[in-house]
This record gives C-alpha cells, sequence and structure tokens, in this order.
C-alpha cells in the first residue's frame, strides 16, 4: 500500500476548499486499512476517514493527519424474505450507482435518495435525508471496524442511534470506528408485480414532487419514475459540484416549537413548515436565507446559489476563512431577522 505526503486537498473537497494532508492512502481491502493505522500510530499522526469529501469543509493550510480514502467494493443479496432483500453494499461504493442498482432490482426503499454525492460509507454518518426520507429507515445493521482493537462487528439500526442528520458516528462513536459496509432491507415486489414503496410515499407528499408527478399526471409513479423525478428536481434545485463547488444544504433546517414558528407564519402566511410530533415544527433554512433577502447574494469568493438560498458555492478561489465569513454572516442577517440560529450542517476538519 503506498502512502504518499502532501497530498492537495482541493481534489477530493466538492467544494474545492482545503491545504494538503500530511499523508494519504488509498484503502480497498482490510490488509491495507490495518497497515494505514499502524503507520499513523508509528508517526503519531490522527487518521481522517475520508469517502466523496461532500461533506466536510477542510482547512486552509497543512493539515496534519493520515487520510484514509475508503475505496472497499461490494454489492451483495445477503438475506431474503417474502417481502423484503437485505443487500451489503460496501462503503466505498458510490452512493448514487448503488440507489440505482437497487432501482433497476425492482428494490424500494432508496429511490428518494436518488442523486445524492458521496459514498455508501458516509450514508449512516448523517443519516443522508432528502424529500422527507432518511436513509435510517432502510439500514439494518452498519459494519464496523473498531479502530482500537481490530474487530469488525455489526452495529444495529438501533444502536446507531440515528437522528435528523445524525448517528452516533458523529458523536460518541466519532474516530472509533471506519465504516466496512452497511446492510440494507429494502422492500421488494410482491407476488403479485406490486413493489411495497419504502420511501415513495414520503416524497410524494412533498410539493416540488407532487408538482412534478401532477405535471406529468403520473398518480402512481413506479420506483424508475420516483427515481426520474427525484434527480429531475434536484438538477434544478442543485448545482453540480463538479461545475459549481459546494456540499449541497450548508445549514440543517431549524427545528423549533411550534409557537415559534406561528409567529413566523403570521407574517408569511404562504410558508411551508413541516409540523412534528410534540409541538414542534421543522422551518426549511432555505426558506430562512431567501426571507432575509439573502438569496443570490454574494460575499466575496462565495456566494448563496441563486436557485437555492441553503447552498454555499465557491466561486473559483474562496478559503475555507471565506466561507465561514459568509457563513457568519448568513447566520448573523438570519438570527436579527427571525430571531432563530441557524447550526452548519456539513464537518469542519481542521
Ligand atoms: C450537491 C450536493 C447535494 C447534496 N445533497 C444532500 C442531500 O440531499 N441529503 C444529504 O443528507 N446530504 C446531501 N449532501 C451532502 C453529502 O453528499 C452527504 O452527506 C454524503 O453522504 C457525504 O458522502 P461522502 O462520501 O462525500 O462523505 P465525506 O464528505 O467524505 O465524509 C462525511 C463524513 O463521513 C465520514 N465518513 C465517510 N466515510 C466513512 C467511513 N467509511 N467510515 C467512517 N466514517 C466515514 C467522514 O469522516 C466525515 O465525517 C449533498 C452534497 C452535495 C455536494
Amino acid at each position: 500500500m503506498k502512502i504518499d505526503e502532501y497530498v492537495d486537498i482541493k481534489q477530493y473537497s466538492s467544494l474545492k476548499v482545503g491545504g494538503q494532508f500530511q499523508y494519504f492512502a488509498v484503502i480497498d481491502k482490510i490488509a491495507d486499512l490495518i497497515e494505514a493505522l499502524s503507520f499513523a500510530k508509528e508517526k503519531d499522526v490522527k487518521i481522517f476517514i475520508l469517502g466523496g469529501g461532500s461533506n466536510i469543509v477542510f482547512r486552509d493550510g497543512a493539515i496534519n493527519a493520515l487520510a484514509l480514502k475508503i475505496e472497499i467494493k461490494g454489492f451483495e443479496v445477503v438475506s431474503e424474505g417474502d417481502n423484503y432483500t437485505d443487500i451489503k453494499v460496501g462503503a466505498g461504493e458510490n452512493w448514487d450507482q448503488t440507489v440505482s442498482k437497487a432501482v433497476s432490482m425492482g428494490l424500494s426503499g432508496l429511490e428518494s435518495l436518488s442523486a445524492i454525492p458521496g459514498t455508501v460509507g458516509a450514508s449512516p454518518v448523517q443519516n443522508i435525508g432528502a424529500y422527507g426520507s432518511e436513509v435510517k429507515d432502510t439500514i439494518k445493521e452498519v459494519e464496523v471496524y473498531e479502530i482500537e482493537t481490530g474487530e469488525i462487528f455489526n452495529i444495529s439500526n438501533k444502536d446507531c442511534k440515528f437522528g435528523y442528520r445524525d448517528s452516533i458516528f458523529k458523536n460518541e462513536a466519532k474516530g472509533k470506528y471506519v465504516i466496512m459496509g452497511v446492510i440494507y432491507r429494502l422492500l421488494k415486489e410482491t407476488t403479485d408485480g406490486i413493489v411495497s414503496r419504502g420511501h415513495t410515499p414520503t416524497a410524494l407528499s412533498y410539493p416540488g414532487v407532487m408538482k412534478y408527478f401532477d405535471g406529468k399526471k403520473i398518480e402512481n409513479p413506479s420506483l424508475e419514475q420516483t427515481r426520474e423525478a427525484i434527480i429531475d428536481i434536484r438538477r434544478e434545485k442543485l448545482p453540480n459540484p463538479i461545475e459549481v463547488p459546494n456540499v449541497g444544504s450548508f445549514f440543517k433546517n431549524p427545528i423549533v416549537l411550534s409557537v415559534v414558528a406561528d409567529k413566523i407564519l403570521n407574517e408569511f402566511s404562504n410558508a411551508k413548515f413541516f409540523e412534528l410530533e410534540d409541538g414542534l415544527t421543522k422551518i426549511p433554512a432555505g426558506w430562512l436565507i431567501e426571507n432575509a433577502g439573502l438569496k443570490g447574494k454574494s460575499f466575496g469568493s462565495v456566494s448563496i446559489y441563486d436557485k437555492n438560498a441553503l447552498v454555499l458555492v465557491n466561486n473559483g478561489n474562496a478559503t475555507s476563512e471565506d466561507i465561514f465569513r459568509a457563513r457568519d454572516e448568513i447566520m448573523r442577517i438570519v438570527k436579527e431577522k427571525f430571531g432563530i440560529a441557524l447550526e452548519q450542517e456539513p464537518e469542519y476538519l481542521k
């Protein structure tokens, strides 16, 4: 296994921001992982686990760490029941290709999460979600390598403690495991040819998705049609990071007491908020930013995307400092206007 030194981070960052990794290795099998971990111990550097780099802001300058770019592959059916199929997918597999494969096998559950950049291994980390669906509803277990003991075992869905864009992998288990693979339980076509639709009903109640199918006069979309719809809708709303560097949503959707949301609704009666249980309401962060008059605004080399106020875009040569300056300004203006504190979604690697 090759360990490179002083590797440019920008090429591994969808935001095209960051300095250099002091050490860098590509991991496609367990033996390489073991070797790389012992190298890091010997050199006394921390490790950083890298997937597709689409949910991280990397610091400028040299990062004293060994970055492990996980490229562990594999896609296999591991068990089946009458109405479900369990698939195990390697952490280094591309997420969207995995969704595409599942849909083409007539397996439902991932289709509403089409076109999210990144890898399978990162999918449980922030419990990726879109259009009201979350990957936690399909994850049966996560296979991990425990760095301290060298043991490989599965963590159950319950023990992953999934929450909104959250899991143990971002909290108490951060830095403890390398995710090797994920086992998804997907729903399959029944004998009468009907697919029990995993996430589709949730996505279908989303205004943008409803409008899309109404426009096409499709009442009961197939898995392929749902995937196609999501891809089309996302293409309109989200810049392709290959052309326009970004990390998707830069802020989480704040969850506030419904009384707080009601105050805003009194003023903006056409706002679409999402009522949750326990007297809580989810407010789209993009709505707050847009209604603070910031959509399309530039802060030097960083802009708010003109088709989606939730996305910060690197106009070319932005540094992480520039990104954070823009973030702080946006948060200040939103707080001043609505009294709501936004929270950053992507991780920051110092
Ligand atoms: C245009 C665009 C649209 C997006 N849309 C969405 C969206 O709709 N919904 C959504 O939830 N996210 C979205 N994202 C964010 C991002 O794509 C997801 O969070 C994705 O899961 C990140 O995958 P990645 O492989 O790039 O992870 P990285 O950014 O490389 O890593 C993210 C975190 O996961 C950890 N990690 C990665 N792999 C492993 C592993 N094998 N073991 C242990 N830890 C690991 C990393 O250390 C890091 O902490 C979007 C991003 C972009 C650029």
